[in-house]
């Protein structure tokens, strides 16, 4: 009998519905079979000793090498993976940003060149849409069949926002082709306002950002988002759910049947907007929209989590250097760049504050960092779970190892982390990325441009 490539055995298997000891055999690039007792059949051997085997995280909300206002986020595809394998994640789906006047086409084929050959995890792109004329329009049907099934608008930011009008349209043709269109809501009138109120009265610090940007602001957005998509009855994924006032929207349209699915990140969850007030400008260092929330909003979106109105927790990984990059708004907060790094911590945070906080479960675990992020957006079950015939994405997970999350433990190209200091316990020691190796105990030890394009499928409604 043919022999399998690697056989890992005692390992304590967790998918989204099941878990239990088994052995674990990869044959070439797939997990080959599940069983008791694979020992004899491996070529090699790998002891899991009782830790937990994990599918590989998927983080479907990142921004590398991504250029905006003037500058580029510090991670490209390079570090930005490499960083994500570390924290056990083995798919990315990053926002390819369409620039006015850019075909879709020409907008992936930018994105496509800036992740090949670097990448080291596999890797797929949202579209981002700001230009919906009507030549870009049309192109929608042919990028959802060649495998970019999701495109991302945004209702705030002049030069990305998009008008109601347009947004039904969207909707409409992609739920049409079978896509979806993920929404970041917020409503841009209300947050023009109150900057240039604040900025009026002199209120330049980076704490005024969290007040130019209200909870109700991103209410009204998903409220008037979520009934657009009911007009015609597209479904929508609305990206960093941060308030428990959207939450609340996202939940009564769930209870009303809608096909409405959200998002949260570990900073909305673990972070609160006290945050903002740290001395000397560092509390630019959390600058990000929507911004920080009170602490009564991180308890609600863990309740969301557990009870099913919040499906995914991604990153917006999107890191700018204190130094030189976030600095830049020294003078004004709205002039500070929007975004922060998490691409690494995520596995092991959710884990520790998930888990061992009791409010979620192991099968919830899995089920919101890779099994429906890779259902939602067209790659299950090809990745997102630990299945025979699934690609061999599986991270060792030790629940017993601590660790103080900083700038130094963590790979991210960007000089500060928002979560430093925090001590976690539960962290990946070794992640397999198609049957391959390539972080053990912490360190990196895969082919630079290993990762390949991800050609997705139909999304699926949660
Ligand atoms: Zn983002």
């Amino acid at each position: 009998m043919k022999k399998f490539d690697l056989v890992i055995t005692k390992g304590t298997i967790v998918t989204a519905s099941d878990i239990f000891q088994a052995d674990l055999a990869i044959q070439g690039d797939k997990i080959a079979a599940i069983g008791p007792s694979l020992a004899p059949f491996g070529n090699r051997l790998m002891d899991a000793g009782g830790k937990y085997l994990f599918p590989g995280g998927i983080d479907v909300h990142t921004h590398l090498d991504m250029p905006s206002g003037g500058i580029v986020t510090s991670d490209d595809f390079y570090t930005g993976t490499v960083a994500a394998a570390c924290g056990g994640t083995t798919t990315i789906i990053d926002f390819a940003n369409q620039s006015p006047g850019e075909s879709l086409e020409e907008t992936v084929d930018i994105w496509h060149r800036k992740a090949e050959g670097k990448a080291v995890i596999d890797y797929s792109f949202h579209i981002t849409v700001c230009d919906m004329r009507d030549s870009v329009f049309n192109e929608i049907p042919d990028m959802i069949r060649r495998g970019y099934p999701s495109f991302k608008l945004f209702t705030t930011y002049d030069g990305l926002r998009v008008e109601d009008g347009v947004l039904i349209r969207a909707l409409k043709q992609t739920r049409e082709h079978g896509g979806i269109v993920c929404v970041h809501a917020e409503n841009h009138h209300m947050i023009q306002y109150l900057v240039k109120e604040l900025l009026t009265e002199g209120k330049t610090a980076p704490q005024y950002h969290a007040l130019s940007r209200p909870a109700l602001a991103e209410q009204e957005a998903v409220a008037r988002v979520i009934r657009l998509g009911q007009l015609v009855e597209a479904p929508i994924y609305i990206v960093h759910l941060s308030s428990r006032e959207a939450l609340g929207e996202i939940s009564r349209a769930r209870r009303e049947g809608l096909p409405v699915m959200a998002e949260t990140c570990p900073q909305y969850l673990l972070l609160s907007d006290k945050y903002y007030l740290e001395p000397d400008f560092q509390g630019a260092k959390y600058v990000m929209s929507p911004p920080l929330r009170p602490w009564e909003s991180q308890e609600e979106l863990w309740k969301g989590i557990a009870g099913g109105a919040i499906q995914v927790v991604a990153t917006d990984h999107c890191p700018y250097n204190y130094k030189g990059q976030k600095d830049l708004g020294r003078e004004a907060f709205n002039r500070i760049p929007n975004g922060s790094p998490g691409i690494e911590a995520r596995m092991s945070l959710i884990y520790n504050y998930g888990i061992n906080e009791q409010i979620i479960d192991l099968c919830k675990y899995v089920e919101i960092t890779a099994t429906n992020p890779a259902k939602i957006f067209g790659l299950y079950p090809q990745k997102g779970t630990l299945g025979v015939g699934s690609d061999a994405d599986i991270i060792i997970f030790d629940p017993n190892l601590e660790k103080t999350i900083s700038k130094d433990l963590l790979h991210e190209r960007v000089d500060y982390t928002p979560y430093q200091g925090m001590e976690v316990k539960g962290y990946p020691v070794a992640t397999i990325a198609r049957g391959e190796l390539i972080v053990e105990e912490g360190r990196f030890i895969g082919k630079q441009g290993r990762g390949n394009f991800l050609r997705r499928s139909h999304p699926v409604v949660l």
